[in-house]
């Protein structure tokens, strides 16, 4: 199996054949098609499965493609939030706005990264610059919202990134009200290394009918580690 036969265009292929992998891995492998076909997706995924690349392939696939994305290409429309990708920590968000970077250097699309502890203002720059992908951890998401120097009502794909570590910081509350003021037409794909209670309660609230794909067993055991049990 290829990246090109999934369904990806030749910018992204590109993109990626660059980075050196030839084969997706086994979450891309079931992620791209299922986010091409525009369902909602709950995906058990560690870091180190290329889960990041699951879901920003896919995703730069959709929006350089649909009408907006062809459009911009004319460069005739002011660019607005189409993604918007949730991480806990800044050092993932960063992370990951590299990796949609990268992934995404020959379509037509930007990005940008906001996170708290530096300077709120030269974000609002950035975000008044026009913006395809943002890429947020929620807390600073949220002094932009109340702050009106941001506009999530063209959002058409919300990813959850390491969902089950934005629980365990305490962002349930954030991310719920980040939730309301996002279109309730949209894609949504969560991503969670392990499945608790709070975890499935968030997926059943937010997420509809969405293709269920695991690719590790949550606290499998260690491989390298022989077992005895008494
Ligand atoms: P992640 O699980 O998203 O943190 O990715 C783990 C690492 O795997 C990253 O360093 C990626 O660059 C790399 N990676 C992602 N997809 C592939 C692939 N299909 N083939 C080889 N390496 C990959």
């Amino acid at each position: 199996m290829s990246f090109a036969t999934l369904g990806l265009s030749e910018a992204i292929v590109r993109a990626v054949a660059e980075q050196g992998y030839t084969t997706p891995t086994p979450i891309q492998a079931q992620a791209i098609p299922a986010v091409l076909g525009g369902g909602d997706l709950l995906a058990g995924a560690q870091t180190g499965t290329g889960k990041t690349a699951g879901f920003t392939l896919p995703l730069l696939q959709r929006l350089s493609t649909d009408k907006v994305g062809s459009t911009l290409r004319n460069k005739t429309a002011p660019r607005a939030i189409r993604a918007l990708i949730l991480a806990p920590t800044r050092e993932l968000a960063a992370q990951v706005e590299e990796s949609v970077r990268l992934y995404g250097q020959y379509t037509n699309l930007n990005s940008a990264v906001i996170f708290g502890g530096v300077g709120i203002h030269p974000q609002i720059k950035l975000l008044a610059n026009g913006v395809d992908i943002l890429v947020a951890t929620p807390g600073r998401l949220l002094d932009h919202v109340g702050q009106g120097t941001i506009k999530l009502d063209k959002i058409e794909i919300l990813v959850l990134d390491e969902a089950d570590r934005m629980l365990d910081i305490g962002f349930l509350p954030d991310l719920q009200r980040i939730l309301n003021y996002l279109p309730k037409s949209r894609t949504t794909l969560l991503f969670s290394a392990t499945f608790s209670p709070e975890i499935k309660r968030l997926a059943e609230s937010y997420l509809q009918n969405p293709v269920f794909i695991e690719v590790a067993r949550p606290n499998a055991t260690a491989a390298t580690v022989e077992q005895h049990f008494y």
